[in-house]
């Protein structure tokens, strides 16, 4: 890429999606000013619940020919619990743009921040630092939109594996475990989460897992059942490292994850396919916060550092990936100072005041060395 600029499609969304964007977006222009180097090009394109409301559509197909033009997706968050679907099903065109466009690794950080208070009486649960790889285009949710109810007697919705999508996901986690290996003293590990106990298609998903795993002797391979996997991750999560699983158990171990290091404001995520990529915060639009401006920003920041990241390494842009550590820095460095208090710890900083704090910590190229 000739100028370094990049064509970003920005979808904020609904309820605090809206809120959290605003914040992320002020924090991206003071990025470009001071680190310099690269361009964004940045299009607000409408969608969501609150659209299909008005307009019946809730992710129209020019926007989407916008997504896929684009370099990179920056989301909000969509959804209403009021606004369904006539079978009943809330409006996620999240789920849509993962589907269409392949995002099939929803990778989701779940890393504890100096200088928040601990989730976990264990004082080693403040060196929490794994990866929830998420396979985010079939398992349960390949069902969605297909499920059959017989005459108000019985529903069923059927999970799918394929071989492709499950190769081409472990793959991206021993990469991933490799990557983040750098500097570190422990092996690289990736955890394959199933229940290939009970289930043919989870046996067949933990065959593929193993079969990959030849490939990479470098990194350390193990498996956990879901359930062993619930338990462990509030006994002992600062022994994983990367840890991959099917779309629905992604779904819900995130949530737990989340909830390890504060709670969803500090979540970040990326859904990364081969061609494109959508990054947006783990949770939802909150409508029980949302419009009061108290939303806590860093899940949004955190998920658009992981965007410069992405579009820096694809790309070959120093600048770019450069400007992503200073973005996670400045969080960092905001939240060991005591300068932040999000609601999720007790405190009283809105969405306003912390993207702020964060933009009076963003340093010059020069000062991140
Ligand atoms: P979805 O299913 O659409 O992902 P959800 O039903 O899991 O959404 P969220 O919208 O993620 O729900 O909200 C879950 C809880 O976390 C709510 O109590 C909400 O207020 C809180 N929450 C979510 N995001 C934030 C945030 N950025 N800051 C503060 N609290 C948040």
């Amino acid at each position: 890429m000739k100028n370094a600029a990049f064509s970003i499609a920005v979808l904020p969304g609904d309820g605090i999606g809206v809120e959290v964007m605003d914040a992320c977006l002020s924090v991206l222009a003071a990025l470009e000013r001071r680190v310099g180097g690269f361009a964004l090009d940045l299009e607000r394109l409408p969608g969501g619940a609150k659209h299909y409301r008005q307009t019946g559509v809730a992710l129209e197909e020019h926007v989407f020919a916008k997504c896929v033009r684009a370099n990179a997706i920056l989301f909000g968050a969509m959804g209403w619990p009021d606004i369904r679907y006539a079978d009943g099903t809330e409006i996620a065109p999240q789920l849509d743009l993962r589907a269409r466009l392949n995002l099939y690794a929803g990778v989701r950080p779940i890393r504890a921040i100096a200088g928040t208070p601990a989730v976990l009486a264990d004082a080693r649960s403040k060196t929490v630092d794994f990866v929830i790889l998420r396979e985010s285009t079939e398992g349960m949710f390949a069902s969605r939109g297909k499920g059959v109810i017989d005459a108000d007697r019985e529903a069923r919705d059927t999970l799918a594996i394929t071989r492709a999508t499950s190769e081409r996901l472990f793959d991206f986690a021993f990469k991933l475990a490799r990557r983040r290996h750098t500097g570190r003293r422990r092996p690289p590990r990736v955890t394959c989460v199933d229940k290939a106990n009970v289930f043919r298609s989870f046996a067949f998903f933990r065959r593929i897992f193993e079969e990959r795993a030849q490939l990479f002797p470098d990194v350390e391979a193990h498996c956990h059942y879901i359930d062993a996997m619930a338990l462990d991750l509030v006994r002992k999560p600062w022994e994983f490292d990367v840890i991959v699983t099917e779309n629905l158990f992604g779904d819900i171990l995130s949530d737990l994850g989340a909830g390890l290091i504060g709670g969803m404001g500090m979540a970040p995520s990326a859904d990364i396919g081969d061609e494109h990529a959508m990054f947006q915060p783990s949770h939802g639009s909150a409508p029980d916060i949302a419009g009061r401006g108290v939303a806590n920003p860093t899940a949004m920041m955190l998920s658009a550092a992981m965007m410069l990241d992405w579009l820096g390494e694809r790309h070959d842009v120093a600048a770019a990936r450069i400007a992503a550590t200073s973005l996670e820095n400045a969080v960092f460095a905001a939240f060991a100072e005591g300068a932040v208090r999000p609601i999720e710890f007790g405190g009283a900083d809105g969405t306003r005041a912390i993207a702020e704090a964060v933009i009076e910590r963003i340093a010059s190229p020069v000062a991140t060395g």
